[in-house]
Order: C-alpha cells, then structure tokens, then sequence
C-alpha cells in the first residue's frame, strides 16, 4: 500500500493523479524576463482519511468563525441601531449560520471529488516547497473538469498559455491518463539488486522509500527540515536494526540505483547525527 504523503503511514487512502509542469524563468534586470512552462510527467500521490480530516476540519472551523464574524458585522452594517438595542439575537443567528457553513465546508471537503482533490494539491505543494525545482502540480481524474474555464480557473496559474493547449490536448483528451500510466508503470519497473543477507527485506524497503521521497522532492532536502523527517525516520530505523554498517549499505544501493545528481550526498548530509553517521 502506498504511503500517506503527509504522514507517512499506511492506511486507507484518497488517491490523486496529477500531471506535472515544470516551469523556468530567464532573464530579469533590464532584460525581458521569460517564463516558459512544460509538461513534464505525471505523479501519483495519496493522502490518509485521517490527514484529510483533520485538514478539512481545521478549514471548516476557519469558515465557521469567518461567516459568524461576517454575518454579524454584516447585520451591524445593514440594521445598525436595531443590533444595538437588540443584540442577541443576531448574535445567535450569527454563530447559526457560522455553523451550518462550517458543517457545510466539512461535508463538502470530504465528499467533493473536487474539493479533495484541491486538499491533496495543497499537502503535496507543501510538502515540495523547500526544493528548487519549480514544479506545478495539475490535478487530474475522470471528468473532473467540465470546461475549459473550469479547469483554468481550478487554482494553478499558468504564467503562459500552456493552460489551454494542456486541455485542449490531454484533459478533455483524456490522454492524460497516458501520462499518468506511464508514469506509474516507471516506478513499478524499478528494480534494485539488494545482496542476500538478515536484513534483505528491510534494505529493500528502505531504499524503496528513500527512491520514492527523493523522487517527490527531486531537488534534495534541506537539512533538518521537516519535510526531511521521513529521510531521517528511514536512516534511524536501519540504524536501530544494524547500525551504521546497514546505514551504508542502504546508502551505498541508494547511490547505485541512480536516483539522480547530488541525491546522495545530500542523503549523507540529511542523514547526519543519526547513529554513528556523520554527514
Ligand atoms: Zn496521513
């Protein structure tokens, strides 16, 4: 089963396909800045009910103090005099419409293929957001969009026109689902020569995980942040299990498995402090 991308753990999850784009800037200073953006795979990532609920929760409760606010100092604006000799009441219907739209964001989070999808957008964008490479994420699924302005409207801002041409030619297509197939099918394929040995099993997880979160975050992870911790969590579990010599080895099959430049140094770096490692 795949791993929640916000906690890491294996329970039952949402799925979300996206297609990715990628998106480069020169010039500046004096010269005329150009953007381009291109297509550049599809990724798959899923998210636990737990975090989505809690996500969900914690937007609903935002909207239900945001439309009591409102509606009360809305009511002030429209009936001033009234809501001060009176206040009560509208403070009651205030906190009531507060809560039916709070309860109506909770429902709507969970069960709007759409809403959700934003949801799995958001921790995937966040959880990218210390590496370099600028990586635009387009949710995609089966009719999830109706119209081209629909889906140019659905939260990426496309600096170029790559947003029509992208539904023009895969979204109302449905080629993306090639993109996406092929994608999935790379990571299937990948095989690494793990040596025979006690610890086989948990080598071949660990550089299975550690292949998987350098693929999310291509560019490297920061030392210590957060977004490292499921680096680090993978370094102590092979230090707790074998110590410093399995940490090398793991590393080692990491480096050999090409998981792209400078990844396994920056591995080493993250890794640091964790047992006997020095990084
Ligand atoms: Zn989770």
């Amino acid at each position: 089963m795949a791993k929640c991308v916000n906690c890491g753990k294996e329970r039952p999850q949402y799925v979300q396909d996206f297609l990715i784009i990628s998106r480069s800037s020169t010039g500046g200073f004096g010269g005329m800045r150009e953007t381009t953006e291109r297509l550049s795979g599809a990724e798959r990532h899923v998210v636990c009910k737990t975090c989505l609920l809690k996500k969900v929760t914690k937007n609903a409760l935002w909207m239900m103090v945001f439309i009591t606010v409102a509606a009360f100092l809305g009511s002030v604006f429209m009936w001033g005099d009234d809501v001060y000799h009176n206040t009560e009441p509208f403070i009651v219907l205030s906190i009531l419409l507060g809560i039916v739209a709070g309860i109506s964001a909770e429902v709507a989070g969970m069960f709007s293929r759409k809403r959700r999808a934003k949801q799995i957008r958001n921790f995937v964008t966040e959880r990218n957001e210390k590496s370099d490479i600028d990586k635009i994420y387009v949710s995609v699924g089966e009719k999830l969009y109706r119209t081209e302005q629909a889906f140019l409207t659905s939260g990426v801002d496309f600096t170029t026109g790559i947003g029509s041409r992208l539904y023009s030619e895969l979204i109302k297509t449905g080629v993306w689902k090639d993109y996406v197939a092929a994608a999935l099918s790379q990571t299937d394929g990948e095989t690494i020569a793990i040596p025979e040995g006690e610890h086989k099993a948990l080598l071949t997880e660990c550089v299975q995980e550690l292949l998987r979160l350098y693929r999310q975050t291509p560019g490297g992870f920061l030392t210590d942040s957060a977004a490292a911790m499921p680096v680090r969590t993978v370094g102590k579990k092979l230090d707790e299990a074998g110590g410093f010599e399995l940490m090398r080895q793991a590393h080692g099959i990491f480096a050999a498995s090409s998981p792209g430049m400078g990844l396994a140094r920056n591995l080493e770096m993250v890794w640091d402090g964790i047992g006997g490692w020095r990084g």
